[in-house]
């Protein structure tokens, strides 16, 4: 249900596939990750060696995935993918290793929670494309070498400073994802609706884009929603007009706030004056529980600049009181 979550939800992939970008060429915007891309990639195949392993980090739903399966096609390899929770035994991640082919990628998501014997296989392989499996127990047991084809680690994170230091250096290109300006939105907004065949004008993607949080995935799935709405009550072309009407439908502010977005700042300006005032406190104000208001909302709120975490509490900022169309109170310091 939440529309400007981050995350995609299980049915959600399938809708996404139509409209990822396929080649580097088509990945939009992060002009200085897709040139430092194209060089790595280009060199190493000039060479005919796999490039270096490649570390993505960012917040989700900015392209990390998008980018490793671009890096396999760009490179005509293989790809295999998987992610750190679900390699939990090193039995498991030697089987994928030993599996793949010369030049293959092998893409690990979230791979900051990878279990601690699994992360130390994939230091030998990932340096000397060779992996010790361990077979038997206790004094028994015996190391036995298996060779690993060369291969492409592309590892992606949310949290790269989750990452061990032995893990981090193992990547000879580390790339860190940023938030897409609204422009860069309004060109991705473009390519998609060309792709799925909406009618889209520049007032309807501009209006999407300064929703979508900096965030393709959010942008794509507005997308989405205002099309419905054009062809449902409309002539099914997303224009300034329509897009407006739906998102309000859909309850998706100017800046891209939700409804618990908008209950937190109204219960702190409100309720609290403003703050300061604690988590716990506020979360119950707007009946939730701490740690929804704190992942779901803060980060958004804190970002846009609406929202201050002091250490005596949250504090909503002049912008804050701006945005719900509240005169703030004179002196306020944020
Ligand atoms: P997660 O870790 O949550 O999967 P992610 O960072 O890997 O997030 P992706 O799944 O790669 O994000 O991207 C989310 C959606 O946004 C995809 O549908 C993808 O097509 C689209 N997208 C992301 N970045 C771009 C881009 N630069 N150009 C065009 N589309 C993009």
């Amino acid at each position: 249900d939440d529309l400007v979550s981050p995350f995609a939800g299980d049915e959600e992939l399938d809708a996404e596939v139509s409209v990822r970008p396929r080649r580097l060429a088509e990945f939009i915007a992060q002009h200085r990750v897709r040139d430092q891309l194209e060089l790595l990639l280009r060199g190493a195949q000039g060479r005919g060696t796999p490039p270096d392993h490649i570390l993505l980090s960012g917040p989700p739903g900015l392209g990390k995935t998008t980018l490793a399966n671009i890096v396999a096609a760009e490179l005509g390899t293989g790809i295999r993918t998987t992610s750190g929770p679900v390699i939990e035994r090193s039995g498991d991640l030697a089987a994928i290793l030993t599996g793949l082919a010369e030049g293959d990628v092998l893409f690990i998501d979230e791979i900051h929670r990878i279990a601690k014997p699994a992360e130390e296989l994939l230091y030998s392989a990932m340096e000397d494309f060779r992996v010790d499996v361990i077979v038997g127990k206790g004094p028994g047991a015996t190391a036995i070498p298996l060779d690993v084809e060369p291969f492409t680690l592309v590892g992606a994170t949310t949290r790269a400073g989750l990452l061990s230091g032995p893990m981090r250096d193992r990547f000879g290109f580390v790339a860190h994802l940023d938030f897409y300006s609204p422009a860069e939105l309004d060109a991705l907004l473009h390519r998609s609706a060309r792709i799925l065949g909406v009618p889209i004008t520049p007032g309807g993607a501009a209006e999407i884009a300064g929703r979508s949080r900096g965030t393709p995935r959010i942008a794509n799935r507005l997308l989405r929603r205002v099309r419905d709405y054009a062809e449902v009550r409309g002539d099914g072309v997303v224009d300034e007009v329509t897009a407006k009407a739906a998102l309000t439908v859909y309850d998706v502010d100017q800046l891209g706030l939700d409804r618990l977005d908008r209950a937190v700042l109204r219960a702190l300006i409100d309720s609290f004056r403003g703050g300061p005032v604690g988590l716990s406190t506020l979360a119950v104000a707007v009946g939730e529980q701490s740690d929804t208001v704190e992942e779901m909302c803060e980060p958004f709120l804190v970002r846009a600049g609406l929202l201050a975490r002091t250490p005596r509490g949250r504090v909503a900022t002049e912008a804050g009181w701006l945005h719900l169309g509240r005169k703030p109170p004179e002196g306020r310091g944020v």
